[in-house]
């Protein structure tokens, strides 16, 4: 009957991702000692994350700089292209810093690996990376991040940022979705 793909589970909620972004935050506070950093966040769908980390890195005396980029994997994620594009350029230069790199979903990893390789050729001292999700068994690209909220399944999820169609960004905790032919993606 209800063909329309539907929210299913809560998998993580506020209060634990709250908790996670504050362990992460005590992490990198501490390997990156007074070193600044340079966190450059991959919009859209890590708004809401880098938000909150760096405001728990600021709980740990760290102040990084922030900067957004823009890039999209593929517009459908029914096929994977393959190919990413870059929509929005950074505004400030990466040349000589540490950059944190900050996503959402670590998926095929292909997103993250062009990031990296762009950032690395702009002059970046040294790139790492920080992801709130991982999703090992979808990984095309060889890549681990630096620093990783939770390991996840294969399911699709929406809510602290991510969205289905631009919708379900506002909620609060992470959230699986159902859709009709199971596969576990739109
Ligand atoms: P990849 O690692 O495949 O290059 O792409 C990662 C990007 O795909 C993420 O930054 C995110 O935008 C999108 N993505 C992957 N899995 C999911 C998911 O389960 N939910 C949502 N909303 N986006 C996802
Ligand atoms: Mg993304």
């Amino acid at each position: 009957m209800s063909a329309m793909p539907h929210l299913d589970q809560e998998l993580f909620s506020a209060k634990e991702i709250r908790a996670r972004i504050n362990a992460l935050a005590e992490d990198i506070a501490r390997d990156y000692g007074t070193d600044e950093i340079l966190a450059i966040s991959i919009l859209k769908g890590s708004f809401v994350f880098t938000a909150d980390l760096i405001r728990a890195l600021a709980g740990h005396q760290v102040h990084p700089l922030v900067d957004f980029m823009t890039l999209s994997s593929y517009g459908s994620r029914s096929t994977s292209s393959g190919t990413v594009t870059l929509h929005h350029e950074l505004s400030l230069p990466v040349d000589g810093h540490r950059v944190l790199l900050i996503d959402d979903i670590l998926d095929t990893g292909l997103t993250l690996q062009t990031a990296c390789q762009l950032l690395t050729r702009q002059g970046a001292r040294d790139v790492r990376t920080c992801v709130l999700l991982d999703k090992p068994s979808r990984r095309v690209a060889p890549i681990t991040a630096n620093y990783t909220g939770f390991q996840i399944e294969n399911v699709f999820v929406v809510g602290y940022g991510l969205d289905y169609n631009n919708r379900y960004r506002h909620l609060p905790g992470l959230v699986s979705m159902k859709f009709e032919d199971s596969s576990g993606a739109p």
